[in-house]
């Protein structure tokens, strides 16, 4: 049971695995106003930097699932090495459908939509595991400019136009499902830089490790291609969020 290995190569040296920068994480848990012993369910933890950065600088208490068994060994080395391993546990496994046993102050799911099929099943999901009051936390795309082709969208590496939103809207869509908006992070085009262009350093150095890999095809290709389809879409087209949203009474 584990994420598609490609992931596990491109993404092996990233503490983050989305756009947001440490700045804008530790902006975040600012923004949120996290008192020691808050309770933090984290969906698609990743390497766990937000929960283990939020325990240190906050002290709250913290759950993280994630399908790689890779990053989330290396969540629990980097909290071991922040000193925070007493007060968050990452678990490996699916998160699709996870409900904790005890309600959460916050539940987030950054960058990994997908667990609950899309934004709406995502708080669906993450609401099952909340107490009355709590916030959820989505980190999701949406687009900077409007794609003018269906070409452009598909160089962003979205399926479609209609994946995502602009944010005016995706910030309305929250309010039809019936929750306000309480606080957001914004990516920028130097934290899609931090995501995407430490890909291809670590993509190198695999390359030059593990030539005769049965991946490195597509590896080198991806090395090949990725700096201009990043350039020329993604950094142009492609926006990114954390959002906080509460349930309206
Ligand atoms: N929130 C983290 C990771 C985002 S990347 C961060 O911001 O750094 C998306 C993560 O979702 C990856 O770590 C991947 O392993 C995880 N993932 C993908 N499918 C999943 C599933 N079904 N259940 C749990 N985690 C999943």
């Amino acid at each position: 049971m584990d994420i598609p290995r490609i992931f596990t190569i491109t993404e092996s040296a990233h503490r983050i695995h989305n756009p947001i920068t440490p700045d804008k994480l530790a902006t975040l848990g600012a923004a949120l106003r996290l008192e020691p012993g808050t309770r933090v369910l984290d969906l698609g933890s990743g390497s766990g930097e937000m929960l283990s950065t939020w325990a240190r600088d906050h002290g709250i208490i913290g759950t993280g699932v994630d399908l790689s068994q890779l990053f989330t060994e290396h969540a629990r080395l980097r909290a071991e090495e922040l000193g925070v391993a007493d007060r968050v546990t990452f678990i490996h496994g699916d998160a699709a459908g996870y409900v904790s046993d005890e309600k959460a102050d916050v539940a987030a799911c950054v960058g990994a939509t997908w667990i609950g099929g899309g934004v709406a099943g995502t708080i669906e999901l993450l609401a099952r595991s909340l107490r009355a009051g709590g916030i959820i936390l989505i980190g999701e795309p949406y687009w900077r400019q409007l794609p003018p082709t269906e070409e452009v969208a598909k160089g962003c590496l979205a399926t479609s136009i209609f994946d995502f939103l602009m944010l005016p809207e995706l910030l309305s869509s929250f309010g039809h499902l019936d929750y306000d908006v309480v606080e957001m992070v914004l990516a920028d085009q130097d934290g899609w830089d931090r995501y995407e262009a430490a890909k291809w350093l670590t993509m190198r150095r695999w390359l030059e490790a593990n030539p005769d890999d049965e991946l490195a095809n597509e590896v080198r290709a991806q090395l090949t291609s990725e700096p201009e389809r990043y350039a020329a879409y993604t950094r142009e087209y492609l926006g990114w969020g954390v959002f906080a949203l509460m349930a309206r009474p």
